[in-house]
């Protein structure tokens, strides 16, 4: 065990105030954000009878109506599809694009591998039942360049007649890559859309909402989906997700949801829709108190020693921060010191584990009140190179700093940190 030698108050303080100007964005995303937020609820005469339970079959529920043309509106997009019974961020996007496909059709992915759970979702390596090959739908994968650009000349060229779907991922996932802006995300669907008007551009907009003024629905997307229990959910979404775009799009998507024929005129939430609300009004202020805690993160573990993505100065369109570790023992030491360093399951040691949907061990670090919530301050960290941790999250930007220095200290006090 090395002492420890570092005046960690001091360091918290430093780093606070050399971010202070890369925070000034971040709150500029807030405030137009809010001003979104505030109109669609003022428009549509949010009250309490919408956050009311219901039960059954659930026809008329108009606390969940409602909350889908809010969430629309948010969006820039015609309708939304927003539920506590999409079971994760993986379900959503499975609906939208499953249910906007048929057999023979094409799907392509044009940034690259996408995230990890979505592996089993296309199915091309293991054909799990109901997957996009299973049914018979063509996939196609189309790389990043060599400086991890979208390679539109090559997603262009990939497009043929059968091709229903382009698959966008804004967020890096688990890839040492940078995120999507938006801009850039319209800029590729606007190139798309000149040549091939039919195709349905998805984006994966998990972690990305609220992180700048636009959406990818509001610059061309035609279908996005995401995470309630990520950025849109604010904290406080006990569960769900969600869809949003063109209302024919989301149309198919709920009758995937639910059945054909029944769409999203039914679905009842015996809890009621307040936690919904309330988090759809949160969902800027948290998601900007996320992205500052990442930029101090980036900040402090750059000035550790460790390569840090994106930089402290880089604009943001996510609220992840990788941290390269470089080792397997640092990266799990991380995970471990900041589960200690959390509110919720300080006492726990998480170790690396084989989780369903994913393809190499995973080590996650979530303390959170919700399960598996990643708008709360957590890490995950795939256990292959470059050991990278992909920390999310944080409702509040002081406990973030708080839980990030015990991180920082348990690692030290373990030796695991560079002189
Ligand atoms: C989180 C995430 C998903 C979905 O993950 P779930 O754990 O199923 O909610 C999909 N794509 C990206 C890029 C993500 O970050």
């Amino acid at each position: 065990m090395n002492k420890q030698t570092r005046n960690w108050d001091g360091l918290n303080r430093q780093i606070r105030r050399e971010i202070a100007p890369f925070l000034i964005p971040v709150e500029e995303a807030e405030e137009k954000n809010a001003a979104k937020v505030l109109a669609a609820f003022r428009e549509f005469h949010i009250s309490e009878s919408h956050f009311a339970p219901t039960s059954g079959y659930g026809y008329g529920d108009f606390g969940r109506d409602t909350l889908d043309q809010v969430f629309a509106r948010i969006f820039g997009a015609e309708a939304a599809l927003v539920r506590p019974h999409f079971v994760s961020g993986t379900h959503a996007i499975a609906v939208a694009v499953l249910g906007n496909v048929i057999p023979g059709d094409e799907v392509i992915a044009a940034t690259g591998t996408p995230y990890d759970t979505l592996a089993e979702v296309i199915g091309h390596k293991c054909h799990a039942p109901g997957s996009l090959t299973a049914i018979g739908v063509a996939y196609k994968e189309i790389p990043l360049t060599a400086d991890q650009d979208i390679d539109l000349p090559a997603v262009l060229q990939a497009i043929t007649p059968r091709t229903r779907v382009v698959m966008l991922q804004r967020s890096r996932g688990y890839v040492w890559r940078p995120s999507f802006s938006v801009s850039k995300l319209g800029s590729v669907i606007a190139a798309i859309k000149e040549k091939f008007p039919q195709v349905i551009c998805f984006v994966d907009n998990c972690y990305g909402e609220f992180a700048e003024e636009t959406e990818p629905t509001e610059v061309g997307a035609d279908l996005i989906a995401g995470s309630l229990i990520k950025n849109p959910g604010g904290g406080v979404a006990p569960t769900g997700g969600y869809i949003a775009g063109k209302r024919e799009y989301v149309e198919r998507a709920a009758c995937r949801l639910t059945a054909p024929g029944i769409g999203a005129k039914v679905g009842s939430n015996p809890a009621g829709y307040r936690l919904f609300y309330q988090g759809l009004f949160l969902a800027p202020h948290i998601t900007a108190e996320a992205i500052k805690g990442a930029i101090f993160a980036g900040a402090l573990f750059s000035r550790l020693g460790f390569e840090v993505s994106p930089l402290p100065a880089e604009k943001r369109t996510d609220i992840i921060q990788a941290i390269g570790f470089g080792t397997p023992e640092r990266l799990i030491g991380f995970c471990q010191g900041l589960q200690h360093g959390s509110a919720v399951d300080s006492h726990v040691t998480p170790e690396p584990w084989g989780m369903p949907g994913y393809e190499d061990a995973v080590v996650m670090a979530g303390g959170t009140f919700v399960q598996g919530s990643s708008i709360e301050l957590s890490a995950d960290g795939p256990l292959r190179p470059p050991y990278a941790a992909y920390l999310q999250g944080g409702l509040a930007f002081a406990y973030t700093r708080q839980s990030l220095i015990l991180a920082a200290q348990e690692m030290e006090a373990r030796g695991l940190l560079k002189d």
